[in-house]
Order: structure tokens, then C-alpha cells, then sequence
């Protein structure tokens, strides 16, 4: 009995849960929340043709590459996703990183606005699980970018203006939280993700299990 429910537990296709908000709400900080508690959740890594930040790591931040290998990817339709940032740089979500988790019963899960759900939808379907979170006020938006620290005050004035075309998106998301306190929206996600670990959908093993079951109806019939 215990081999069987152990059997199940592996045999699970992984979601792919991705987080949209107004840069400066809290995505990449719950982000990192999730995949300290969870040992089962992965963060997928983005290609981009932007440079490094300091203290970015390749393949741990960003696959970073150049414009020649990004157009090869997009020739080689290799992205479930991708972009072109208002700053410049492209950004794209490879199928083979995405997959080589969910494949294994792995979720992964990243940062993404609504232009991208609506891509990663169409690839992925039933894969997706996108959450959506507001910040409370839009005053508390702008404190939470100027107290970040990583932006100018130039850089943090375009992100402000371009709220009202991220916000305005919101109905597209599955879930949405308003990201006051953090540590109680890191609680809602990970409700979010037992819940959707449960789908039927994701628990392909399931099929093979009711077979069994049935095989033994029979028997003792
Ligand atoms: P995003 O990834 O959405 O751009 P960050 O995760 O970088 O946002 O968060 C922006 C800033 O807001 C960070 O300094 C972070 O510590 C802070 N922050 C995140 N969530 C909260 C919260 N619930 N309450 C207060 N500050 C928060």
C-alpha cells in the first residue's frame, strides 16, 4: 500500500506558477521566500541580452547571451515566451529549462508580466498557474522602489509610469493577492500551490492507480 502511494507522489507533472505585479510590489522577495521553504520548486532561469548586474550570476540570475544566440533561440522556437523590455534587453523563458523540471514532477515557478502569461497560455495550457499581486497603495509602490535601492530615480519614474498598463491586466491572472504583509502572502502562495498540486491534471500517475484499483474489484468479484 505505502509502495503505491509513494508511486503516485513521483508520478506528477509539475505547474509552472508564475508571478506578475508592478515592478516594486514584491515579486522577486516572495519569489525567494517560496523556494527557501520548498525544496520540491524550482526557479526557472531566463535568457536575456542585458549585462549582468553586480552580483548576477550566470545560470543562477540569468542565462545571459548575446543578440546572435538570442535570435537563434527565437529561429529554433526554444522559448515558451519572450519580450522585449521597454529598457531595451530581451528577455525569454526556454521551453527545455521549464520542461526538464515539470517532466519530473517538479514545479517551477518566475516572475512574469501579463504579455507572457498570454504567450506561456497558449504553449502550456493546464501547466500554468499565474498569480497576480497588487500593492497596496500606489505611495507604498514608490516608497517600496525607492527604498530597494537598485533603481534611479529616473528609472524608478518610468516604472511609475507605466503602472496603469500592468495594472490594468490583472483579470487575466488565475489568483490575486495584495502583497501587504509578506509573510502572509507567502502563506497564500504556498496554499495556492498545495491546492494546485492536487489537480487532477497534474497527477498523470492517477490513471495507472485507478486501473489498479479496478483490477482489484474485479478479482474480488
Ligand atoms: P519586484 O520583484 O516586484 O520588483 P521586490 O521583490 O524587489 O519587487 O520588492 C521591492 C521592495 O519591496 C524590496 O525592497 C522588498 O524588500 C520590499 N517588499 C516586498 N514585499 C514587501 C511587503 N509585503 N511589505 C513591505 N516591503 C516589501
Amino acid at each position: 500500500m505505502d509502495e503505491i502511494i509513494d508511486r503516485l507522489r513521483k508520478v506528477r507533472k509539475g505547474a509552472m506558477f508564475v508571478v506578475g505585479a508592478p515592478s516594486g510590489t514584491g515579486k522577486g522577495t516572495v519569489i525567494k521566500e517560496i523556494l527557501k521553504n520548498d525544496s520540491n520548486i524550482k526557479f526557472s532561469v531566463s535568457v536575456t541580452t542585458r549585462a549582468p548586474r553586480v552580483g548576477e550570476v550566470e545560470g543562477v540570475d540569468y542565462y545571459f547571451v548575446t543578440d546572435e544566440q538570442y535570435n537563434e533561440f527565437l529561429k529554433q522556437d526554444a522559448f515558451y515566451e519572450c519580450v522585449d523590455s521597454q529598457y531595451g534587453s530581451r528577455y525569454g523563458t526556454l521551453r527545455s529549462e521549464v520542461d526538464s523540471f515539470i517532466n519530473v514532477g517538479q514545479d517551477v515557478i518566475f516572475d512574469m508580466d501579463w504579455a507572457g502569461v498570454r504567450q506561456l497560455r497558449e504553449k502550456a495550457g493546464d501547466d500554468v498557474v499565474a498569480i497576480y499581486l497588487l500593492p497596496p497603495s500606489i505611495r507604498e509602490l514608490r516608497k517600496r522602489l525607492e527604498g530597494r535601492g537598485t533603481d534611479t530615480q529616473e528609472v524608478i519614474d518610468k516604472r511609475m509610469g507605466i503602472i496603469l498598463d500592468k495594472i490594468s491586466h490583472w483579470e487575466e491572472f488565475d489568483y490575486v493577492i495584495v502583497n501587504v504583509d509578506l509573510q502572509e502572502t507567502v502563506t497564500k502562495i504556498q496554499k495556492i500551490i498545495s491546492g494546485e498540486r492536487m489537480r487532477r491534471v497534474r497527477q498523470v500517475g492517477l490513471k495507472g492507480f485507478v486501473r489498479e484499483l479496478v483490477k482489484e474489484v474485479e478479482e474480488e468479484n
